[in-house]
């Protein structure tokens, strides 16, 4: 290694606790990089790990406290073999369209651990939420009105939420959806009038759903934001007359994606939320109450492995050229929400306990110079054939990245 070639490297986001190196190679659920790709059948494809999902579960329930229930905000990742597995760890699916009630449904979710957020709900997306049975989280009076009228017609009883636009929003949070004019959730200040009207109209009112954002690593933040939203419940609670039955206080809990990045301390955000839940007033102790995540529980327990098809040198600087690329993992090459691309956690899988040796820039297949996956990182030699791993790959990569540009296709997924 010379001091030159790694003196112009860049960093890349720290390569997630729980993967190690066997004969080589990165081993994930027992099986080597060459073997999850043999399994998988061809490369790209996108692993997620059982062991590393059920880990993180058991480390969330153990720092948070026991009331709270834990529920999936299935966004994250809509893999149905994950979704399934997911089932028996979490208490409860957050979802956001018909779309991810069909494959909730046909995963084995049971409709009444559902909850159906998102903003542009259609009738038919109404319908089949009350068909169900699912908790619906309405995001404005509009969609009050086309519920209660929906379930008029059908005869049932509907389950409906309010999801609330908050007055402040998470800190340091990577995309923000609370505070200010939003399309999502009814203003804090109509929301009483709101749930009035649910009531006298024979709903089953379930409660609340408050969210003001995503991806945050500092614990005081989410901590502030917590008490906020407890804050927010009890004052309208009070208005109201009425003990909400359930509250979804949201989620944001972040994983570390790029260098200096440490992760959450969720033992700090437990024991806040702890006490804030043992303080509350009289009329909100029956109430239940749940967090919903996303990226944090299945985040770091998926690993996209692309294979090098080409090596070259441009004006002296080395390009490994991969069969994946922004197309499965839109969120890596920086082009999902980042204003600067930083490197995500990136390693030679086939090489795994390898030393740096030089500095490349690793891209994928697509004919747009938008397809980086790793810029100048200091890693081993690699070679024509040689498994690349991408980290933090298992949320927000297959469904959140635009698979049929370029006329690519998806990749493929395993669970192991
Ligand atoms: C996107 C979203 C989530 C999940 O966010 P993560 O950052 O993946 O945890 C949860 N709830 C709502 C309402 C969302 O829109």
């Amino acid at each position: 290694m010379s001091d030159d070639t790694s003196m112009k490297a860049k960093p890349f986001g720290p390569i997630p606790a729980g993967y190690e190196a066997q004969h080589g190679q990165l081993v994930i659920g027992g099986l080597t990089a060459e073997e999850l790709a043999t399994k998988a059948g061809d490369t790209p494809v996108f692993v997620y790990s059982r062991a590393h999902l059920t880990a993180r579960v058991a480390a969330l329930r153990a720092a948070m406290p026991d009331r709270l229930a834990i529920h999936y905000a299935m966004k994250g990742n809509p893999f149905p073999p994950l979704l399934t597995f997911m089932n028996d760890l979490v208490d409860g699916f957050d979802l956001a369209s018909g779309g991810e009630m069909a494959l909730a449904l046909a995963a084995g979710v049971a409709a009444d651990r559902m909850s159906f957020a998102g903003p542009g709900k259609r009738d038919r997306e109404l319908e089949a939420a009350i068909t169900q049975g699912v908790t619906i989280n309405l995001e404005s009076e509009g969609e009050a009105a086309r519920a209660i009228s929906i379930a008029d017609r059908l005869g049932i009883r509907p389950k409906l939420a309010v999801r609330v636009n908050p007055s402040f929003d998470l800190k340091g949070s990577g995309m923000k959806m609370g505070g200010g004019a939003k399309q999502f959730g009814v203003d804090a200040e109509r929301v009483p009038a709101l749930v009035k009207h649910i009531i006298a109209a024979g709903a089953d009112w379930r409660g609340f759903h408050i969210y003001a954002g995503s991806q945050a690593l500092n614990a005081e933040a989410i901590i502030e934001m917590q008490a906020a939203t407890l804050a927010l419940v009890s004052e309208l609670t009070a208005i109201i007359g009425t003990a909400p039955p359930h509250v979804n206080l949201g989620g944001g809990y972040g994983i570390p994606y790029f260098a200096g990045d440490a992760p959450l301390d969720i033992c700090a955000v437990g024991a806040a939320l702890g006490k804030a839940l043992d303080s509350l007033p009289e009329d909100m102790a029956e109430t239940e109450y749940n967090i919903e995540l996303g990226r944090y529980l299945v985040g770091e327990a998926g690993v996209y492995l692309t294979r090098v098809v080409d090596r070259k040198v441009s004006h002296g600087e080395t390009f490994l050229i991969t069969d994946g690329g922004l197309h499965h993992q839109l969120a890596a090459s920086g082009n999902f929400g980042t204003v600067i691309r930083r490197n995500y956690p990136i390693a030679i899988a086939s090489r795994f306990d390898a030393g740096a040796e030089e500095v490349v820039s690793v891209t994928g297949c697509l004919c747009t110079p938008l397809d980086m996956l790793g810029n100048q990182v200091h890693l081993p030699r690699a070679d024509v054939g040689d498994l690349i791993a991408i980290f933090c790959a298992g949320a927000y990569g297959a469904s959140a990245s635009p698979a049929n540009f370029l006329g690519q296709g998806a990749a493929e997924e395993i669970l192991v």
